[in-house]
């Protein structure tokens, strides 16, 4: 499951909150329960809309439907607040598509921590306690990622974090829990303020970045990590082995081999990267949109090739939440053609001819360069017009830096893949060194 970092306003700066995915393991009575806890937060949910559709007054709904539901106190209250938070949004924004009190199924269960939901830490577990009616606990173990089962630990045991409100909800017939969690003092800068904009283009085997200012380019490099890609090419020919002669059981031994390799080495990479980026001064990190990335259609082989060789949304995500934690910002992009104009300012000339695997030649103005160094830069200038900033008139490029991560031994040594796995790398603080 992915964590995307938000951020909420608060003052000028903004603090980190995470959303948390965790999947529930009810007994067939605890499903039951759930099951009524939703039914009953969809009432009262559409009475809340129905009571405020008719005018009543809201702290009369309030008091009413609070002591109404069939729900623990403050799990109502929250239920109430989000129904009366539609009605305000609506006033607010909308004319004609008016919060709904018709619909019926289930509805999130949403709760507060140590009140509607709980969470105990054991040796090998997380158990949670979810207050699905009064006097009805439903319990049982969270189910997770490691990655996320780690950050919720983290946050229950140390001050730096807030465990917050939880929702609970059925999603594709599973039983999930959504878990807030918000740090107590990290806080990230808002964009608009950002001088730097930091250009990020990810690929199989190499990040590359590019640091643009309104006057100029400040500087560039890439980033190796042909080891990722040898790994995972290793493990799919091996894995192909196993399935064949039907070793299913070592194949997802395999799996989750290469996985928690993979994970270290975007661990490492991510650090190298805001290790990079915070030499600069109020820098912005701009990315790709990968949702764009994957709706365009005429975008080409290349991306759908990018999209599926790498898990790019985990490195994304790494980055932007060791950089949140920092104060620096991210930000996305649309991706049509970065990785095809020429990025000096007085030719942009876009074509797929300028461009042949890792080498970019400019077929217009013969410009050469490392074709995700240009891509990386077009996405920075991109960044910087999305800014609304000047974008620099680039007239010569600096020459391409690389920077390799290399393959220390140590990544393979399970002693160190378990440190990772349990350890605080996962909150970007403790792990900027490696
Ligand atoms: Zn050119």
């Amino acid at each position: 499951m992915f964590t995307i970092p938000q951020y909420h306003d608060s003052n000028m700066q903004k603090s980190l909150t995470k959303t948390l995915v965790f999947q529930l393991d009810p007994d067939e009575n605890g499903q039951q329960l759930l099951n009524d806890a939703f039914l009953e937060s969809r009432r009262t949910y559409n009475e809340t809309i129905r009571r405020a559709k008719h005018g009543d007054d809201w702290e009369e709904i309030r008091e009413g439907l609070e002591s109404d539901a069939d729900l623990v106190n403050n799990t109502a209250q929250l239920v109430v607040q989000k129904s009366l938070g539609a009605m305000e949004n609506y006033y607010e924004y909308d004319d004609y598509n008016q919060p709904s009190h018709t619909k019926d199924g289930a509805y999130p269960l949403r709760s507060n921590y140590e009140e509607g939901y709980n969470l105990f830490l054991e040796d090998d577990c997380i158990r949670y306690r979810i207050s699905a009616k009064p006097y009805h606990p439903v319990k049982g173990t969270l189910h997770g990622s490691p990655d996320v089962l780690d950050q919720l630990r983290t946050a229950i045991e140390s001050d730096a974090w807030r465990v917050g409100t939880a929702e609970a909800m059925k999603c594709n017939g599973n039983y999930e829990l959504h878990i807030n969690i918000t740090h107590t003092e990290a806080s990230v800068r808002d964009k608009q303020d950002s001088r730097t904009v930091i250009g990020v283009d990810i690929n199989e085997d190499c990040v590359a970045l590019a640091a643009l200012h309104e006057d100029d380019i400040v500087n560039s490099v890439v980033i190796d990590y042909p080891e990722i890609k040898e790994e995972r090419h290793r493990y799919f020919t091996m894995r192909k082995r196993m399935q064949n002669a039907e070793k299913l059981s070592f194949d997802r031994a395999f799996e989750q081999k290469e996985e928690r390799f993979v994970h270290d080495q975007l661990h490492k990479v991510s650090r190298r990267v805001v290790e990079w980026v915070s030499q600069f001064d109020c820098s912005v990190i701009v990315f790709e949109d990968l949702k764009e990335m994957r709706d365009s259609i005429d975008y080409g082989t290349r991306m759908n090739r990018r999209l599926h060789s790498l898990p790019f949304r985990k490195l994304r995500d790494f980055i932007t939440y060791k950089a949140a934690f920092q104060g620096i910002p991210s930000g996305e992009i649309k991706p049509e053609y970065t990785s095809q104009a020429c990025s000096l300012t007085e030719c942009e000339h876009t074509t797929r001819a300028n461009r042949d695997k890792k080498r970019f030649k400019c077929v217009e103005c013969g410009r050469q360069d490392h074709a995700d160094r240009n891509a990386a830069i077009n996405i920075a200038k991109k960044g910087l017009e999305k800014l609304n900033r000047d974008v620099p008139a680039l007239k010569t490029l600096p020459n391409v830096r690389k920077m390799r991560r290399q393959a220390s031994g140590c990544v393979n040594q399970p002693t160190v893949t378990h440190d990772t796995a349990i350890g605080h790398h996962a909150d970007g603080v403790a792990g900027v060194s490696d």
